[in-house]
């Protein structure tokens, strides 16, 4: 794919949660709980209007479906403030110190009066139906290898509830404790031209944040929006990417999907397919799936639900088409339905016959909405009213496929394509927040923070190198792991080999979360205790990924209890002796045979018995001995 040909041009926002010991706008702890809710509160939701009269048109839709909002909280982690009973304090100064920090190392002017602002947001994620926001400073830059990469702010925000489920008469579930936990955001200028490109941008941003040293780490605490546009195509943001490695893919999948678009684009203007001939007429077919054997369906009808169908004059075939892998043309419409239909999903005749419905009901459908030979047919089996809502979304999904790619804010997938999450809001979406001061950025303070600057990530590098001789390969991934601050303080306190320390970030951890490990669970200071434990001998390096993976399964734990409890205690040298000589006794045959040739088999068996319990460099000293004065005799 020729990037730069297509015009390719891609922004990155990157959102991280600050290690504060408050939130942003209360004293509760920044903190997530797994616990049952101590306190629920049932809310509508209200379309909020900016100053300037504008409604958001999906947030008036929900108000109008009556989407009901049942929020969940605990003390500890929430007050009056995130359940918008009470005013908000004022921004929390530890938080605005973090993000001058990074400012300042991006070499971004900070502004002189930090003013919070409102943004609208429309999914219930905010009690107050906004998210509170602050620009901090303005027009930095940072060194992507060769490339200088504009960034164009980095600010403050609150962040949002999380969703914890859905239930049946439009509520849904959102827990308070994530909402008002700092978030830094930094936005660069959409300067990226190439899907790899935008990875190594956003490792460098990491990198920054990391160095700071007041960042929260683990799957939830970074979230990406990746902007996405190309000549002729639309700009597309992609929202809440939480997946570093998962950014050149979507991006590259993105590129996909809008070809394709513009692709069918001119196809169906070939056809003569016409806005005018797309229209809003719906057919009741409920009758024909009357012995149906299709499970949904059926289903549908039994609780008095119908099934509407909407004819696509033209579309035959365009809806199989694939956009990205596994992901086709319908699969948008069906996005676009649940999004305003709240239905399920969508069926249509170009994957008919399928789930068990027939030819022979698929004729017959085709029948009653007069579709001809090149119309395709989409029908939705739900309530009237949501069927109908559901459709009439697809009519308008098919109707701007004529006319080229429509802007959306869409959401990632776990296999980096991505699903159409709601409209682009329009512009003016942000309002001031009256009930905060603005806070001064002083000259003077600017200077003080300035004074203190932590390393940048490519002083550590070079540094890193000479000190510790790494080469550079390898002291760049120990930069880009997620515990690159940690390596310096381990290797100092636990005397453990820097290649040691660096393999388990590189490699190791890496290796644990592939296996389902949550090695977030495990503490920093548990890491270092670990490694002060190799570096005494008590434990071995083999035993590390073992150890991090019981931490992780027992929160509230030591290093200890997992040494003990795994039994990893280290062998002491008579408990050794007895294996080894237990080892030669039952291989006293080899022994005969091989001679001095039987060192490796047995440096094998021996190992297989006492992994993680004693340091090969002995049991290797120890075989060589016995097996010496074995051949001796
Ligand atoms: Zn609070």
């Amino acid at each position: 794919m020729d990037y730069e040909k297509i015009g390719l041009k891609v922004g990155l926002e990157i959102h991280q949660q600050l290690d504060t010991s408050e939130k942003l706008f209360c004293s509760c702890r920044p903190q997530l709980f797994k616990e049952e809710p101590e306190i629920t509160f049932l809310r509508g939701l209200r379309p909020t209007q900016s100053e300037l009269g504008q409604v958001d048109p999906a947030a008036y839709f929900e108000f109008q479906k009556g989407v009901k909002i049942l929020y969940e909280a605990n003390r500890a982690t929430s007050c009056l403030v995130e359940m918008d009973e009470e005013p908000p304090h004022p921004l929390n100064p530890e938080a605005v110190e973090t993000v001058l920090t990074v400012a300042l190392m991006m070499k971004a002017k900070p502004v002189d009066e930090v003013h919070v602002m409102r943004k609208t947001v429309i999914d219930g994620s905010n009690t107050t139906g906004f998210q509170r926001t602050c620009v901090i400073a303005l027009d930095g830059e940072i060194k992507v290898g060769e490339k200088t990469v504009p960034i164009q702010h980095a600010g403050l925000e609150e962040d949002a509830a999380r969703k914890t489920g859905e239930e049946s008469g439009n509520v849904t579930r959102y827990r308070i404790d994530r909402l008002g936990i700092p978030l830094i955001e930094v936005a660069t200028a959409p300067v990226i031209k190439s899907p790899r490109e935008a990875e190594e941008v956003a490792l460098a941003i990491g990198g920054i944040l990391r160095a700071t040293g007041k960042v929260i780490r683990g799957l939830g605490t970074i979230r990406q929006d990746v902007n996405i546009s190309i000549s002729n195509g639309a700009l597309m943001e992609i929202k809440g990417l939480q997946e570093l490695d998962l950014v050149p893919l979507v991006v590259e999948y993105e590129v996909q999907r809008q070809i394709n678009l513009i692709g069918i684009v001119e196809e169906l203007n070939l056809a003569g397919v016409r806005q005018e001939s797309l229209k809003e007429e719906f057919f009741d077919i409920s009758p024909i799936f009357k012995q149906t054997k299709c499970k949904v369906i059926s289903k549908a009808l039994n609780v008095n639900q119908q099934v509407l169908a909407v004819r696509l004059t033209k579309f035959r075939g365009f809806l199989k088409r694939e956009l990205m892998p596994g992901f086709r043309l319908g699969t948008e419409m069906a996005d676009r339905a649940r999004f305003w239909g709240r239905v399920g999903g969508i069926f249509h005749t170009d994957e008919m016959p399928a789930y068990g419905i027939t030819t022979e009901e698929v004729d017959e459908l085709r029948k009653t909405v007069k579709a001809q030979d090149e119309d395709a047919v989409v029908f939705v089996a739900d309530k009237a009213e949501n069927a109908r809502d559901a459709l009439r979304a697809v009519l308008e999904r098919a109707r701007e496929a004529l006319k080229g790619v429509p802007a959306e804010t869409r959401a990632p997938n776990a296999d980096g394509t991505t699903r159409y999450m709601r409209p682009r809001p329009g512009a003016a979406r942000m309002y001031p927040e009256t009930d905060i001061p603005p806070i001064q950025i002083t000259q003077d303070y600017v200077r003080r923070v300035s004074m203190r600057l932590p390393e940048l990530p490519e002083q550590k590098l070079e540094r890193l190198t000479k000190a510790y001789k790494l080469n550079q390969k390898l002291a760049k991934q120990i930069l880009d792991s997620e515990y690159g601050e940690l390596f310096e303080t381990i290797v100092k306190e636990s005397n453990v080999l820097p290649t040691t320390v660096a393999a388990f970030m590189t490699e190791t951890a890496k290796a644990l979360k592939r296996d389902g490990v949550h090695v977030e669970n495990v503490s920093d200071n548990q890491i270092r205790e670990i490694f002060r434990a190799l570096g005494s001998g008590r434990v071995t390096k083999e035993a590390v990924p073992e150890i991090v993976n019981w931490l992780s399964q027992h929160e509230n734990n030591t290093v200890e209890d997992a040494i003990s409890k795994i039994g990893l205690k280290m062998l002491s040298n008579e408990e050794l002796e007895k294996v080894v000589d237990s080892v030669m006794e039952r291989n006293r045959t080899l022994i005969q045979e091989r001679g001095e040739n039987a060192f490796a088999p047995l440096i094998g068996m021996v190992m297989k018995e006492v992994r993680g319990k004693a340091v090969a460099a002995s049991v290797s000293e120890l075989v060589k001995k016995k097996l010496e004065r074995a051949s001796k005799e």
